[in-house]
């Protein structure tokens, strides 16, 4: 039997009777749209994040588009992107018509490297989309003091970190995703915080802002039938809420498993020649959407051989944006991406999920460590 990378069938057997209940709910009701339990699972994430305003949409490629055409962000405008992320988050850019300015990140964390984000900020900036890559927060009291300084947007992209806290230096505590004017997320099945099909939020803390998104969310009307802008038409359907409203209830067991899977790992793998296990970074928890490692040299064929092992792992992700036939040509590029560059040709994500079995993972690294030898 192989080691797959996730178990979502063993996630979802431990609560089927309270997910199969609400499921049924909602088809007794039949409001598949719009049913009460969107805004009940807008109202229990505002709770838990501590943020003012929820707006479910259909996924995170759309929360983060929405979140754009919300700033009124204009063709030709710059948005500041790491170059080792997702493809959807510079991929909206492009959507838009706007300029992806590629940044690098920093090789221990994956995450935005501040120190390039000043020298790519052109008088056409508009915003920067800090990625909370692998699940923890990016440094965000010094990016939102740089976006301050050059009056930028700072749009999180929290598709990967949803529940990982951010403390900033004199103490506070608050969560990835609502320290930004906006605030993206993703309940993709394999997200942490994941539904059953896809589904999406995006949070704010502006008023003004939260109603603009949610006109953006249904085609820019706020009285039906009455559109004032061009909108899109992005909505969480009711059984995925339905879904979330029990699975949030669970996010935190669910987050602490998986920094125990992390912690095990790292002690499992200190020592093997040539493994580098990712750094945490201090100043945010860590809720491991990923355990990725970096693999000197021969990454390629450590995969290989685990293969042969029977046990699954990934590539997060195989190119930076810069490399990519999609990017290239659109993107505007003002420092060095060499740390996207080698982070491509070296990580290997290792099975993590909140299934994870304790002799799985002492399989998993005794594989690494014999190819290692
Ligand atoms: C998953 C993901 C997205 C997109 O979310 P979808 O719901 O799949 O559209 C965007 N950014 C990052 C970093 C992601 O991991």
């Amino acid at each position: 039997m192989a080691i797959p990378m996730l178990d979502l069938k063993g996630q979802y057997k431990k609560i089927k009777p309270e997910i199969d209940a609400a499921i049924q709910q909602v088809l007794d009701n039949s409001n598949f749209i719009n049913g009460s339990e969107v805004n009940e699972f807008e109202i229990n994430l505002a709770e838990y994040l501590n943020s003012r305003y929820v707006i479910a949409c259909a996924n995170g490629t759309d929360a983060l588009q929405i979140a754009m055409m919300a700033l009124e962000l204009k063709p030709g405008d710059e948005v500041i992107v790491p170059a080792f992320t997702y493809a959807a988050t510079a991929e909206v850019v492009g959507l838009l018509g706007l300029v992806p300015v590629l940044v690098d990140v920093d090789p221990g964390t994956f995450n935005i490297k501040i120190e390039d984000i000043e020298p790519s900020i052109s008088n056409k900036t508009k915003a920067i989309v800090p990625v909370h890559l692998f699940g923890q927060t990016c440094d965000m009291e010094r990016i939102m003091e740089i976006a301050g300084r050059h009056n930028l947007f700072v749009i999180e992209d929290n598709a990967q970190a949803l529940g990982a806290k951010y403390t900033y230096s004199d103490g506070r505590e608050v969560y990835a995703g609502t320290i930004g004017h906006i605030g993206c997320t993703s309940f993709f099945p394999t997200k942490n915080l994941g539904c059953y099909g896809d589904g999406g939020a995006i949070f704010t803390q502006d008023k003004e802002l939260a109603s603009k998104i949610r006109m953006v969310t249904d085609h820019g009307q706020k009285v039906k039938y009455f559109h004032d802008i061009i909108g899109c038409n992005s909505r969480l359907d009711t059984i995925q809420a339905a879904v979330l409203n029990i699975k949030l209830s669970h996010l935190d067991e669910y987050s602490v498993a998986r920094y125990r899977f992390a912690q095990r790992y790292k002690q499992l793998l200190k020592g093997v020649d040539g493994i580098i296990v990712p750094e945490e970074s201090g100043n945010s928890t860590h809720v491991y959407h990923q355990f990725t490692i970096l693999v000197k040299g021969r990454r390629d064929e450590l995969r290989q051989y685990l293969t042969e092992k029977g046990i699954t792992s990934m590539i997060y992700y195989p190119m930076s944006l810069n490399n990519q036939k999609a990017f290239g040509k659109i993107s505007e590029i003002r420092v060095s991406l060499d740390n996207s560059e080698y982070l491509a040709d070296q990580v290997l994500s290792l099975p993590m999920h909140t299934e994870l079995k304790d002799e799985d993972q002492i399989t998993i690294c005794k594989a690494i460590s014999d190819f290692c030898k």
